[in-house]
């Protein structure tokens, strides 16, 4: 088996070892990407020279006796919304074309003190708003596994260069479903952790209020492994969760969901489904029994009000938070030719460097916080919120997970929802949720549609900081369907 193959749990132990090196790994990864990225698109920047060096660098450490996480010298393909002091950070904007940010973002340190060799940042919605990462300022990433189609977003460069091979792991971000809808629509495991259990310190902020970073991978324990190396407590982040990390690589090795009480969420499933997604995911409610779970419905009923409550909440941040790219410290200035005033010069270059979802989104959140709006609609979706949350709560006391599809969906064509926005935001409507109440969720592979033969993603929830019981069942879940297909979903994507 070539190294690009191998789970990032092997590299590691192979490079720890020296049986291989981290050199040659990265090379392996380096031809790789040489060879698909003209179909796939999922990087906006790679430095080959940079990841070699990085790679040494590790190589000597370990040489030196350092003693590195299990991920060392492990590639990794990191989301174009982290800062990077070393490479550019674009958010997908025109409107940070060229900018060189001064710092890592804490997850970005974490990699590099974790040894693990970023191979380049990939690429997304304008500022992580998307469904499809259509709306990148740099072109669409295709779906390896039909390249006529979306690989998800906002992060659909991540997910395509772990579906596509390019790497092990990657990064993501998730503030309504961001790393979860990728990774079902792509064939592989996304895992948003609890709000506040990753840092979002260096993150090019969206909605501060949902965005959480998280892992991409093939396997369950490599994205446990990987989430482990970069989250916990930072001082940098003011909504950081001052607790242990959950142990979820024990939950991962542990695989079993024998006792486990299991729900089924009443509200997801029925009207705008595609049949072959819910063939796969009834197939996988009958599996968890087989595997000794009791699994039971469980009604959520504000979970209808999820979307539209979202749909206020994360634009009226965003508005907020978009506010700092006025042409004075950042990337892109237009118009300033010494005849302009800066609110001229201001006007010109947002138009010039945002695209159009990016301001329809700040529109709308100026609107629904402007006075005499405020109440009617921000102050309702945020109640809708605590409704949320209470849902949950109270799900929570009867079932230890609650499970649903991912996405109503499998990958749609590129081009087919990019002209009409609420058919893309429904691509959400199932992780919206978590987001909202801020708990852990995971989407994990249950198969292919009978349709199209594209992937189908099944999604575990679980408590604030319960991050370990979505690896613990994502685990058995995969074990089980492994036995099924007679090795993992995902051999090598296709048509590559
Ligand atoms: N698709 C959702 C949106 O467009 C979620 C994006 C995200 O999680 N970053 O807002």
């Amino acid at each position: 088996m070539s190294l690009i193959h191998k789970t990032a749990a092997e590299l590691g132990r192979l490079i720890a070892t020296g049986e291989t090196s981290s050199v040659e790994v990265a090379q392996a990864h380096l031809d790789r990407i040489a060879a698909v990225e003209p179909k796939v698109h999922a990087f906006l920047h790679v430095d080959p020279d940079g990841v070699l060096a990085q790679a040494r660098a590790v190589d000597e450490r370990l040489a030196a006796g350092e003693r590195l996480g299990p991920l060392a010298g492990v590639p990794i393909a990191h989301k174009d919304v982290f800062t990077t002091a070393d490479m550019p950070t674009t958010a997908g904007s025109k409107i940070l074309e060229g900018w060189r940010p001064p710092y890592d973002a804490t997850v970005t340190q974490r990699l590099r003190a974790a040894g693990l060799v970023i191979l380049g940042k990939t690429n997304l919605d304008e500022f992580a708003m998307g469904s499809s990462t259509e709306n990148s300022a740099y072109g669409p990433t295709r779906n390896p596994w039909d390249l006529t189609r979306i690989p998800g977003g906002s992060s659909g460069g991540a997910s395509a260069s772990v579906a596509a091979y390019e790497a092990p792991l990657s990064t993501g971000t998730d503030t309504g479903g961001s790393i979860r809808q990728p990774a079902a629509v792509t064939g592989i495991v996304g895992m948003k952790p609890t709000y506040g259990g990753s840092s979002r310190y260096g993150l090019i902020a969206f909605a501060s209020s949902l965005d959480t970073p998280g892992p991409f991978a093939r396997n369950v324990l490599d994205a446990a492994l990987l989430h482990e190396a970069f989250s916990g407590h930072d001082p940098m982040d003011s909504t950081s969760i001052d607790a242990p990390v959950p142990p979820v690589v024990e939950a991962a090795r542990q695989a079993s969901v024998d006792g486990l009480r299991i729900g089924v969420v009443k509200e997801f499933g029925g009207d705008g489904y595609q049949p072959g997604v819910l063939a796969r995911f009834q197939e996988a409610v009958d599996l968890l029994e087989s595997l000794g779970a009791k699994v039971v419905e469980v009604s959520c009923p504000s979970f209808t009000y999820a979307l539209p409550a979202y749909y206020l909440i994360a634009p009226s941040e965003c508005s907020s938070n978009l506010a700092r790219f006025d042409a004075m410290r950042y990337g892109l200035r237009v118009g300033d030719d010494g005849t302009r005033s800066a609110e001229e010069v201001m006007a010109l270059t947002r138009a010039a460097g945002f695209g159009p979802e990016v301001k329809r989104r700040i529109m709308l959140g100026t609107y629904a916080l402007s006075s005499g709006y405020y109440d009617a609609y921000y102050g309702s979706a945020q109640k809708v919120r605590t409704l949320i949350a209470r849902d949950f709560e109270a799900a929570f006391h009867q079932v230890d997970v609650l499970i649903s599809p991912t996405t109503p969906t499998t990958a749609f064509p590129i081009g087919e929802r990019a002209d009409d926005p609420m058919a893309m935001y429904l691509a959400d409507l199932c992780t919206i949720p978590s987001n909202l109440a801020g708990n852990a969720a995971i989407s994990v592979p249950c198969g292919r549609a009978d349709e199209d033969g594209l992937p189908v993603g099944l999604q575990i929830m679980a408590p604030v900081l319960g991050d370990d019981r979505c690896y613990r069942v994502g685990a058995a879940v995969e074990k089980a369907f492994e036995d099924r297909w007679g090795g993992p979903l995902l051999k090598e994507a296709p048509a590559l």
